[in-house]
């Protein structure tokens, strides 16, 4: 039986985990899910990817790992790209 493998950036998991703490130290910011994703989406392109080759259904910690490694820089650029959206965000209301 073939396994199903395939490639994750498991930054984006970590920059998803962090997001709605972010977001919950600033109520004016909208939390609609185009924000939600833009906000994401910059903030991952300033993070290095992190790829790693997972098994469909493998237990997986290294999430945690990088986690704890990256919180500092993944706040940092989650801050950044929340006062980008909120000052710009891509829709009207
Ligand atoms: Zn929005």
């Amino acid at each position: 039986m073939t396994k199903k493998v395939f490639l994750k950036n498991i930054m984006e998991d970590c920059v998803w985990e962090l997001l709605d703490s972010i977001l919950s130290q600033d109520p004016e910011v909208c939390n609609c899910e185009i924000c939600r994703h833009d906000i994401v989406a910059l903030a991952l392109n300033e993070l290095p990817p992190h790829y790693v080759v997972r098994e469909k259904g493998a237990i997986y910690s290294k999430i945690r790992i990088l986690e704890n490694q990256y919180r500092t820089d993944i706040y940092q650029e989650l801050t950044k790209a929340l006062i980008a959206v909120k000052k710009a965000p891509r829709h009207r209301d």
